[in-house]
Order: structure tokens, then sequence, then C-alpha cells
């Protein structure tokens, strides 16, 4: 389905999707964005997106993306979406095509093994992804016979796994489940309700008059709940914070 179609098909509902603009400005074959989004429409499913040619190419993965190379998962093809569709995490409201749903599941970049227009067309595409879940070679496979119906399955390289984890359910972006998400359920609620039972103040915190963590020494190396362990990294120690727009980094010295 053409980018034209897909906006007249929207444009006129009542929806927080973005349409992203009139006409693709790229028109790159050597990779870029990829984005899966987990969507609870009527059936749940995961929308794998590649970016090509200015686009978002889309197929529609029923069960998800695995890391055993032995489940050849069904993506089917379906429409190409603007690349600011890429972003977009939300509920599809009732009435609307897709209603339910939205959570960004895994993002990051893709590269094509070969020339992926070729490998579109020919309905065989092998590529590397680099997300914070998904990593590695996997291919797309055109079924025989079939006008939209591909495979998506894992090839064979360091990440793929026999017996592989569950892959975490939460966004990349909000950290919430799709289920959060539909439910209206707000992750910082359980944190302010604690901050109230403890009396913390009611005050806007200053990023400056905030202590950083520093790593401290101790006589051996132990185990606790409630601890989380890291390798000590050369670098910069920088507190994030918000304000009420943008976005600070402060070094140690508050610079
Ligand atoms: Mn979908």
């Amino acid at each position: 389905m053409s980018l034209t179609k897909y906006r007249r098909k929207r444009s006129a509902e009542n929806t927080p999707e973005p349409f992203g603009r009139e006409v693709p400005t790229s028109t790159s074959t050597t990779g870029g964005t990829f984005v899966v989004q987990k969507h609870a429409a009527r059936r749940l499913h995961f929308d794998l997106r590649l970016e090509m040619e200015g686009v978002l190419r889309s197929w529609a993965v029923p069960k998800g993306p695995s890391y055993d190379t032995a489940e050849k998962r069904l993506a089917v093809h379906v429409e190409d979406h603007p690349l600011e569709y890429g972003d977009f995490e939300g509920l599809i409201p009732k009435g609307n095509y897709g209603a339910g749903a939205v959570i960004v599941w895994d993002r990051g970049e893709w590269t094509p093994v070969g020339d992926p227009l070729e490998g579109l067309a020919e309905g065989k595409l092998l590529f590397e992804l680099r997300g914070y879940k998904l990593r590695g070679l996997w291919t797309l496979v055109k079924l025989k016979k079939s006008e939209k119906d591909w495979l998506l399955i894992k090839e064979r390289d360091a990440w793929a796994s026999k017996d592989p984890e569950e892959l975490p359910p939460e966004s990349v972006l909000s950290g919430l489940t799709v289920e959060d998400l539909g439910a209206g359920r707000d992750r910082g609620e359980a944190i302010r309700r604690e901050l109230t039972r403890l009396g913390a103040p009611r005050r806007p915190v200053e990023a400056k008059s905030v202590g950083l963590m520093l790593a401290e020494t101790a006589e051996r190396a132990f185990s606790r709940e409630g601890w989380l362990f890291e390798p000590k990294l050369d670098g910069y120690r920088v507190l994030a914070a918000r304000a009420p727009s943008e976005p600070r980094l402060l070094t140690r010295n508050g610079n």
C-alpha cells in the first residue's frame, strides 16, 4: 500500500498516530532504523519495521521473533509506514484501524547483507539487527505461492540459541508493557505513593543540589539482595536531570 493511500486512510480519523511526511525524502538502501512495535490489536502481534527508501517496510509477526533457528515465525507483509511511526507508542482509539495499545518493544539499527531492494523483490532478505533485544543475523523469506506471507528466521550465529530465554515484554522507551499502556497504568504511580508515605517534601529538585552516587571500596566482594553490580569503567560520572523542558547532564563538578 502506498504512503498516500495510508495517509488517506488514517488522516480523517481521530487517532494519535503520526501521519508522516507527504513524500519520502531518502532513498537509502543501506539499512537504517529498525523498530519492533508490540501491538495489542484484535489479535496481539509484533510489527517488524525496516527503514528502506524513506519509509518503514513492515511485517506483522503474530508470535514475535525467536532466537531459536528452528522457529520459523510467520511474518505478514503489511503496508509501509512513515518513518515517524517508529517512535509511536500509545493507544489507537476504538473504531480506528488497529485499535489497541502499541509499545516500542525494540529499536535499533539494521544492516542488509546484499542488496535489500533485490532481496525484497525476490523474497529473501538477510540482515543484521543491532537493537536492545534483537541482535545478530536474521532472514525474512517469502513463501512461494503467497502474496504477503513471509517467515522471520534467526540465522545461526553467536546470538542464536536452542533454548532461548523469554525476551523482556517492556517497551524500550517507557518501560511499560503493552498491557500497562492499554490499562492506562503509570509506572511512576507506585513511586509517588511510596514518597507520599515517607513524607518526602513536595518541591522541585535542583539537579546541582543532588549528590552523585559514587563507588566505594569494601573489604571483600559480596552479594546482597537489592544490589546490582557492574564493572567500574573509566569516564565521567554524570547526573541526568530533566527540568520542565530540556534534559541536562551534570558532571561531578556541576558542569
Ligand atoms: Mn500492527
